[in-house]
């Protein structure tokens, strides 16, 4: 990895067949000489948001090394996503695996297939309370505020409850 790579944070999210299972086999397919996985939060068990009769999510946030431009990292992590089936049925609907970029560097991007940061990523207690947990002080890039003061001010409630499954890239805290 050159000096010059980027800092990336990716959300990882399953409720399908063995949800655990399926997010670690992704962080072991996302890493590579190209996308290095740094660290990963402690996963979570949290309540689907949008359609609600559906089992819980795991999730957890990763930070990686890269690269890769921010569409590469993207086709990449779709490329993961094509490999562990997934098969969104409707949005928000179940899912084996969710991969989404939620920041790259401090880069505000506005494609039509792509937005950096991720639009929703403020909003949803389960993106902000794994980042919070490996990176507290990072500022988002729009919103000019550190990851742990959004965590504070989110009006998310929904439950997102720490588990002790260890992973190889947890920090040890
Ligand atoms: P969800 O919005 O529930 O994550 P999907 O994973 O099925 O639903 O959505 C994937 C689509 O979202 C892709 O077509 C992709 O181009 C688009 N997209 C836009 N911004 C991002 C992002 N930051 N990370 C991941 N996918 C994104
Ligand atoms: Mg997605």
């Amino acid at each position: 990895m050159t000096d010059n790579a980027a800092t990336a944070f990716i959300g990882l999210g399953s409720n399908q067949g063995d949800p655990l299972a399926n997010c670690l086999r992704a962080l072991h397919k996302l890493d590579s000489d190209e996308v290095r996985v740094v660290c990963c939060s402690s996963f979570y068990r949290t309540q689907a948001v949008g359609y609600e009769n559906q089992p819980h999510f795991i999730n957890a946030v990763a930070r990686v090394k890269t690269q890769l431009l921010p569409n590469e990292l993207l086709g990449r992590m779709q490329q993961v996503e094509q490999s562990l089936g997934k098969n969104t049925p409707f949005k928000w609907g179940p899912r084996s695996i969710d991969l989404d970029l939620l920041l790259y560097d401090d880069e505000i991007i506005n494609y039509a297939d792509l937005q950096v940061p991720h639009p929703l990523m403020h909003e949803r207690r389960f993106v902000l309370i794994p980042l919070a947990e490996i990176a507290p002080d990072l500022e988002h890039p729009l919103l000019r505020e550190n990851i742990a003061h959004l965590l504070e001010e989110t009006l998310d409630q929904k439950p997102c409850v720490r588990l002790r499954t260890d992973n190889p890239w947890l920090v040890a805290k």
